[in-house]
């Protein structure tokens, strides 16, 4: 048994450990990041980056490599089926350098953090399991599994569990995570298609289709790539064309045709806060925080945020000793989980709901904000997340 002591560990390296990793060690803090997955995960999965995760992504000099890789979304057209707009959510107004949504697949994203940190002289160490954590007021320890069997110890001034959903670091520590499970499952499907709307305008628009059968979203992707999200009481494992060709039908408009399927995953979705992002020399950041509906494209970017703003508190309080900035930092990111998960999960029960009277609820909202640009406005700045500044 070996026992190494560092400043900080980070477990997890999905986008919001390497934003932690990168960002910390652009302030001069090494970190030291594992990973139990042998290599990054290379599927799409969040597609879009918000106006706030561009602003905070600026010190590290990867927004403008982020813009010139992705696609920007001037806006998100809500429609009924058949394609009739009942209302409009422009980014382009929006009081940011980023005045867009950033369609840029999850994967990409991770390449570009991955090379700012190895720039910056950082690396991930995997496979790496980390599967035990304990604590005096000095240290936290993990003993981890290394290539599967080699049980070790390695201990930090300062662990933070950038580990998903199912965190073993949250466990470890007692942290709850308090929240419940949503009933529908969720469609993703990248694929090639004829998309009769992106000959006009609409190509650099996000399409939301609503209507009985469920919530469809279509947005457009690097390399002439479709994204489809579509709500499917039992979708199968991995849609096929076929499947995503009877969703476009059957709640889109006419002559989508679907060629080929890229990736196709099936995912139901959670809506949880963890009671406390810090635990003496534990902290928690990213999905391992919070986790909601996909509704407005949150997950990743809250998760990124939620780095970027550790990095500089625990800097401080490694160089002063003083940990009045983790605190607030941990005030602060509670606050704006739990608005992002209380919106996501409003927006999804009623998008969802097949009550008449939710119905009645949606339309009459739908047609207000139609008819009314300053609440488009608002929500367009509430995805942007430009309010957390
Ligand atoms: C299929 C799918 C589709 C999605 N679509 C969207 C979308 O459209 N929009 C959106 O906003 N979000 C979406 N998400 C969510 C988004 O991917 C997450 O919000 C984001 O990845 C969170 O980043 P993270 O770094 O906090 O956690 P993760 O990306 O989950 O990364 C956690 C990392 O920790 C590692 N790890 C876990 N346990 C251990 C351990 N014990 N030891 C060592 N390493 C460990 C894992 O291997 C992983 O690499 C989707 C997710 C999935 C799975």
């Amino acid at each position: 048994m070996t026992t190494r002591m560092e400043d900080v560990i980070i477990v997890g390296a999905g986008p919001t450990g390497l934003a932690l990793a990168a960002e910390l060690r652009r302030l001069g803090i090494g970190a030291m990041l594992f990973d139990r997955l042998v290599e990054g995960a290379n599927t799409s999965r969040a597609t879009v980056v918000h106006a706030r995760t561009l602003e905070v992504l600026e010190p590290l000099g990867i927004s403008d490599v982020m813009v010139a890789r992705g696609i920007q979304l001037r806006a998100g057209q809500l429609r009924e089926k058949g394609g009739k707009i009942k209302a409009t959510i422009a980014f382009d107004e929006l009081p940011t350098k980023y005045p867009f949504v950033l369609a840029l697949p999850q994967n990409l994203t991770e390449e570009i953090l991955v090379a700012r940190l190895r720039e910056l002289g950082g690396s991930i160490v995997r496979p790496i399991e980390a599967t035990s954590l304990t604590q005096t007021s000095q240290c936290a320890t993990l003993t981890y599994t290394a290539a599967g069997t080699l049980v070790q110890e390695l201990s930090a001034r300062w662990v933070v569990g950038c580990d998903g959903l199912h965190s073993m670091v949250r466990q470890a520590v007692g942290i709850d995570f308090t929240g419940g499970a949503y009933e529908e499952s969720f469609v993703l499907a990248d694929v090639e298609m004829d998309w009769p709307m992106s000959s006009h305008a609409a190509a650099n628009t996000l399409e939301l289709f609503l209507g009985d059968e469920g919530i469809t979203l279509i947005a457009p992707l690097p390399n002439n790539i479709w994204r489809i999200i579509a709500t499917q009481a039992n979708p199968p494992q991995h849609p096929d064309v076929q499947d995503c060709q009877a969703i476009l039908d059957a709640r889109t408009v006419a002559g989508a045709k679907v060629h080929r399927v890229v990736w196709s995953s099936r995912f139901r979705i959670q809506h949880r806060v963890a009671d406390k992002l810090r635990q003496g020399r534990v902290l928690l950041a990213g999905d391992a925080a919070h986790v909601h509906s996909p509704a407005g494209g949150q997950g990743m970017n809250t998760g990124v945020q939620d780095a970027i703003t550790l990095a500089n508190a625990l800097t401080t309080a490694i160089r002063s000793g003083d940990e009045s900035e983790l605190a607030a930092w941990e005030e602060k990111r509670l606050k704006i989980a739990h608005s992002v998960v209380n919106t996501t999960d409003k927006m999804t029960k009623l998008a969802l709901s097949s009550n008449p009277l939710a119905h009645l609820l949606r339309e009459s909202m739908l047609g207000l904000m139609g008819h009314v640009p300053a609440l488009e406005h608002a929500v367009a700045r509430r995805l942007s997340e430009i309010d957390n500044r």
